[in-house]
């Protein structure tokens, strides 16, 4: 199994006891073998870096290696470990990454809806339902766009809208969906089931999985997406066993197979 989203403690988010010596540990007893960092970046040659993400540059981000390299073999569990990065995309084509600088990392995740950042990564008046969903189809497409990204970060995850996650989602048709999803296949962008999107406030189906993700990531294995898992863990708690296994029961009633390594045998 394998798990190419997870934060270590050089995320400002993360738990500080998240470093990659104690996620690492935890990642090996979920029974990942091949694994993929990826902390939140800011490229400081790009401008307009929030106050947030100023200081997780590029530097920032790579620093992880040293860490890396400073672990016993024991203390790397035998996993295999690459070094990518959740860079920031902004519409427009502005993304927080240049392209001489995504080149010095294994891969590169692209976030299409971090619309937690109000005024920023989305603007603030943006209330209304069907608006919300016409603009997170245009950055998905706008995200598959962008040449040097491996894969998209939480598909279709609603954040910034407390409680309005089925009413967002609802608001997007099939047709919509298979639109984007084709076009993702067709620019070879691997799409991410993010473990925390099976855990949001949702309508749920009886096996305890939402409905409107059934739909999505269905529609998207129709399509012919490629994909991969991510835990997106800030935390060690979020690597917990029991949800890798509800994220692969999913993964199962969508019928999307995960490749055992995303990257091939690079
Ligand atoms: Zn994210
Ligand atoms: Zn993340």
């Amino acid at each position: 199994m394998h798990d190419i989203h997870f934060h270590t403690n050089l995320s400002s988010c993360a738990k500080r006891e998240s470093t990659l010596k104690v996620m690492l540990r935890h990642l090996q007893e979920a029974g990942v073998t091949t694994a993929g960092v990826a902390n939140h970046l800011w490229d400081s040659k790009v401008p307009g870096a929030s106050g947030w993400y100023a200081p997780q540059n590029v530097e920032h981000v790579l620093s992880v290696k040293k860490e890396y390299a400073s672990l016993s073999d024991e203390e790397r569990c035998g996993i295999k470990l690459y070094f990518g990065c959740e860079t920031e995309y902004l519409g427009q084509g502005r993304v927080a990454l240049k392209p001489g600088s995504a080149e010095l990392f294994d891969y590169v995740l692209v976030p299409a809806h971090h619309f937690h950042m109000k005024n920023f990564v989305r603007p603030a008046e943006l209330e209304e339902a069907s608006a919300v969903g016409k603009l997170m189809l245009a950055r998905f497409t706008e995200c598959c766009n962008i040449s040097f990204v491996f894969g998209i970060a939480h598909p279709f995850m609603v954040a910034g809208y407390p409680g309005r996650i089925d009413e967002i989602l609802s608001t997007i048709s099939d047709s919509a969906f298979r639109s984007v999803f084709s076009y993702a296949a067709e620019k070879d962008k691997s799409v991410e089931l993010n473990i925390c999107m099976l855990y949001q406030d949702t309508k749920n189906d009886p096996a305890g999985f939402p409905v409107e993700y059934g739909r999505i990531f269905t529609i998207a294995r129709e399509c012919g997406c490629k994909f991969h898992l991510g835990s997106d863990a800030h935390d060690p708690a979020r690597l917990a066993p029991e949800r890798f296994t509800k994220a692969l029961n999913f993964a199962q009633k969508c019928g999307i197979l995960f490749p055992e390594n995303p990257f091939g045998s690079k």
